[in-house]
């Protein structure tokens, strides 16, 4: 099995190294053949080399390569560089000195693609075509000129006219010329050119290119160039840079061509030489490479852009569509434009029956439609965001409880504000547990023993500690006092003061008669709204008499102003009732007797405690 994987890892570095092995075959041949070319095209030219292709050669394949295989490239580069020098017999140390020039701005060329973190070097992005149009076009053949110009006069003593500019031109045109059709014509990714559906949308293109470019050079006379150029934008615009860069390769070919047969534009031009006429061409064809790759660039930036809008639209969705909350997304004036698709199993309603229409003409009740306008007009008015339950309508006409979480949103750009973003809660369990919770609460605070607000027993304490201890006294033939207390003109002290303070003084009666009632089994409690019932169990008529009246100088002596009163402070009035209580008889007896007093009490003048056994008129105590 090992022994298997050894195998088949061979075989692949192998078959690896063989294409590899061909691909530097091809190179050496390639680079070879153009300097050959080259060298024979300038040739008599005194030093007019209009063309020169192998550095732009060189560059590609080492743009095209890994950077671990660039010295092996640079190596072989060099040798063919040499030998057809050495070939078009140039000198041994002239051939050594203008292929190490040739190196020089190939390395410079390619040094800022060194350390791109891209998996291939395209020309359809800015920053890459750039980097080509500086260094490759412009400084390394500068740099290379003046390299060659000063080995060149070192070795001859004299340079031929316009080396150096010649060099430059020559160079630069080359590397813009070549090196972007050769990276674009090995693009495997750029496959628009070569999709099955668009097969008979490129023949049309690149039969239209045929024609424009063969009317453009088989024509003499006026100078038709500009034709060249729209088919070879549509070629860019549908078919991406590989499409284009094909374009360009059949100027290339109709142009050579024709102008050797003095057709076309180029041949036309009076007075050039026919290195004048390589140049012109080439100018022709680097403003063709140009017009594509800028093109290319454009629209690979269209791309991108619309790419990274659909994926934030496709995330922005996906998050809208899965939230189990209803997204709603309203104008100004509250129009729903987007409603997420959770309303349809929140509510039943299919988001086209609410787009369009706002809180007020639909499913908002109309009970929560004040809060809800209150709401969105307080967020109009600059209130950060905010909360709302309400009801709403499901489909089926039933309400349920929703919780809106409501923010406007802006503009990005103006930062004007431009509609309402709603996230919609469902909190009909929620609003179910919480009446759950208050009907607990209301069952518990019955279920208690003591008033809330005074902290003296309740009415449900007092009826139950009342009937005890009747019972009691039943069983013992002991005598039950029960006194009935009211605040005297409690209502007014309300009116001046407020409910708060009127509670406040209640606390304090409370207190106070918590404070004199201490003997064990007397209890305290509140009988209703600003009257509390004391009850004294085992205490006869004088004592719970004498009580009462201490305790109704305690209250008058607490000095709690009362400025409506006829005393200028809160006093109360008091009425006892005491009985030694009977079998089949109740507690009803005992209250009403001493309800019975506090009623006299009051109609005698308030401040004052009356006896129930006294109440044919007789006044046992005045304040
Ligand atoms: P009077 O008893 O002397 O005849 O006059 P009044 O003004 O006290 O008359 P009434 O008994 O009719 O009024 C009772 C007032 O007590 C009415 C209400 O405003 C007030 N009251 C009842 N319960 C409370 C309470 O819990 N807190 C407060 N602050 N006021 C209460
Ligand atoms: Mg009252
Ligand atoms: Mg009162």
């Amino acid at each position: 099995m090992k022994s298997d994987m050894n195998r088949s890892h061979t075989t692949e570095t192998s078959s690896v190294d063989v294409k590899y092995l061909l691909i530097l075959a091809v190179f050496f041949c390639a680079v070879f053949l153009t300097t050959q070319i080259s060298l024979v095209l300038d040739a008599g030219a005194e030093g007019e080399a209009a063309f020169w292709w192998p550095n732009a050669i060189l560059l590609s394949v080492l743009l095209l390569n890994r950077r671990e295989r660039w010295l092996a490239i640079f190596v072989i580069g060099f040798t063919a560089n040499v030998l057809a020098h050495l070939v078009g017999r140039d000198s041994v140390p002239v051939s050594f000195a203008l292929s190490g020039c040739d190196m020089l701005e190939a390395a410079i060329s390619a040094y800022p693609f060194a350390w791109t973190t891209e998996r291939s070097i395209r020309f359809s992005r800015p920053r890459e075509l750039a980097r080509l149009c500086v260094v490759g076009g412009v400084i390394a053949p500068a740099i290379s000129a003046v390299c060659a110009s000063s080995l060149f006069r070192l070795l001859y003593d004299r340079v031929p006219p316009h080396f150096g500019l010649n060099w430059f031109l020559s160079n630069s045109l080359g590397a813009i010329i070549v090196t972007p059709i050769i990276l674009s014509l090995f693009d495997h990714e750029d496959t628009a050119f070569f999709e099955r559906k668009r097969i008979l949308e490129a023949i049309g293109l690149l039969s239209l290119k045929f024609f424009c470019t063969y009317t453009v050079f088989q024509h003499i006379g006026f100078p038709l160039f500009f034709l060249l150029f729209p088919p070879l934008l549509l070629i860019v615009v549908r078919l991406g840079m590989r499409g284009g860069v094909l374009g360009v390769c059949i100027i290339a070919l109709f142009s050579i061509v024709f102008t050797i047969h003095q057709r076309g534009p180029v041949a036309m031009m009076q007075d050039t030489s026919w290195q004048r006429q390589v140049f012109h061409i080439q100018v022709l064809l680097a403003s063709a490479v140009l017009c594509v790759a800028l093109v290319a660039v454009v629209l690979n930036e269209r791309r991108m852009l619309e790419q990274a809008a659909r994926k934030s639209e496709q995330l922005y969705r996906l998050l809208a569509e899965n939230s189990r909350d209803i997204i709603v997304l309203t104008d100004l004036q509250h129009r729903r434009e987007y409603i997420s698709p959770a309303v349809q199993w929140t509510m039943g309603w299919d988001p086209r029956d609410l787009v369009g229409t706002t809180y007020r003409d639909s499913i908002v009740h109309p009970d929560d439609i004040p809060a809800m306008t209150a709401t969105l007009d307080a967020l109009k008015s600059g209130e950060p965001a905010k909360s709302l339950a309400y009801r709403c309508r499901k489909k089926d006409g039933s309400y349920l409880w929703m919780e809106a979480n409501i923010s406007l949103y802006c503009d990005r750009v103006t930062g004007e504000p431009i509609g309402y973003v709603n996230v919609v809660r469902n909190i009909a369990e929620r609003k179910a547990a919480e009446e759950k919770l208050q009907d607990a609460y209301l069952a518990l605070e019955a279920l208690a023993s003591v008033d809330p607000l005074t902290g003296a027993a309740n009415r449900r304490q007092l009826d139950e500690s009342l009937s005890q201890e009747w019972r009691r006294a039943i069983r013992t033939g002991s005598p039950l006092s029960l006194l009935l207390l009211d605040v005297d003109h409690f209502k007014l002290y309300n009116d001046l003061y407020g409910h708060l303070r009127g509670d406040t003084c209640l606390r304090q009666i409370a207190e106070a008669a918590l404070r004199v009632f201490q003997r064990p089994g007397d209890i305290v409690a509140r009988f209703g709204g600003e009257e509390f019932a004391i009850v004294l169990p085992d205490t006869p008529r004088s004592g719970a008499f004498d009580l009462a009246e201490h305790f109704r100088r305690t209250i008058e002596e607490l000095n709690i102003e009362h400025p409506s009163s006829d005393h200028g402070v809160v006093t109360i009035s008091i009425g006892c009732a005491t009985l030694i209580p009977e079998r089949g008889t109740n507690t009803d007896i005992l209250i009403d007797s001493a309800d019975h007093a506090l009623y006299e009490a009051k109609r005698a003048g308030r401040n004052r405690v009356i006896d129930a056994v006294d109440l044919r008129g007789q006044t046992l105590s005045t304040g």
